[in-house]
C-alpha cells in the first residue's frame, strides 16, 4: 500500500487550511502547539488528514453553542511516540455514551447532521499505522482526543 515517511506538521497544516472557512466562520478560536522540529511517522498522508480532519470538526461542532469555542491542537513526542491531541471547551462526552463513540454509526447529532462514521474510521485509520486513538474528557468539561503513532527512526 502507500504507507511511507508522512511529516505530521504537513498533515496537521493541510488539515487545519481545509477547515479555516469553517473555523473563522464560527469564531472560533484555535490554539496550535507545534514542536520546533518536525515529527515523522509511517502512514499514509491523507489518511492522516482525514483522522486530524474528523477530530477538529467534531470539536467545531462541539464547541458550537459555547461562548467563548476554543479549540486546541498540540503535536508532541513521547518517548517513541508523536501524539496529536485536539481539546475544546465543548459540553464534553457522556459517560454513558462514552463506550460507543468510536462505533460505526453511533452519533449523538441530529439527523442529517451526523453519520457516526468519523470517529470509527480515525480509529482504524490510526490504528492500520500502528497507533491509538482515545477520548477522554478535561478537567475543564469539554473532550480531548490523544492520538499515538510510533515515530520514525525513534531512539528506543
Ligand atoms: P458524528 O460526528 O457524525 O456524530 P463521529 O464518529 O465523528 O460521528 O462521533 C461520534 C460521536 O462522538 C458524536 O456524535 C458525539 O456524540 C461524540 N463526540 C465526538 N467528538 C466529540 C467532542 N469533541 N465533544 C463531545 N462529543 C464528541
Ligand atoms: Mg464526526
Amino acid at each position: 500500500t502507500d504507507i511511507k515517511p508522512v511529516s505530521l506538521r504537513q498533515v496537521i497544516d493541510e488539515a487545519l487550511l481545509l477547515l479555516m472557512p469553517q473555523i473563522k466562520q464560527n469564531g472560533v478560536e484555535l490554539r496550535t502547539t507545534l514542536p520546533e522540529d518536525d515529527i515523522i511517522v509511517r502512514g499514509g498522508k491523507i489518511r492522516l488528514e482525514q483522522v486530524v480532519m474528523n477530530l477538529v470538526s467534531n470539536a467545531l461542532d462541539a464547541v458550537r453553542s459555547a461562548s467563548k469555542p476554543r479549540v486546541e491542537l498540540t503535536l508532541a513526542q513521547t518517548g517513541s511516540y508523536a501524539v496529536i491531541t485536539v481539546s475544546d471547551n465543548g459540553g464534553g462526552i457522556d459517560a454513558e455514551v462514552l463506550p460507543q463513540i468510536f462505533d460505526p454509526f453511533f452519533t449523538t447529532k441530529d439527523v442529517g447532521l451526523g453519520l457516526g462514521l468519523g470517529l470509527s474510521i480515525a480509529y482504524k485509520i490510526v490504528h492500520d499505522f500502528s497507533g491509538t486513538l482515545a477520548a477522554e474528557n478535561d478537567e475543564a468539561g469539554g473532550a480531548r482526543f490523544v492520538m499515538r503513532i510510533p515515530v520514525v527512526d525513534a531512539q528506543t
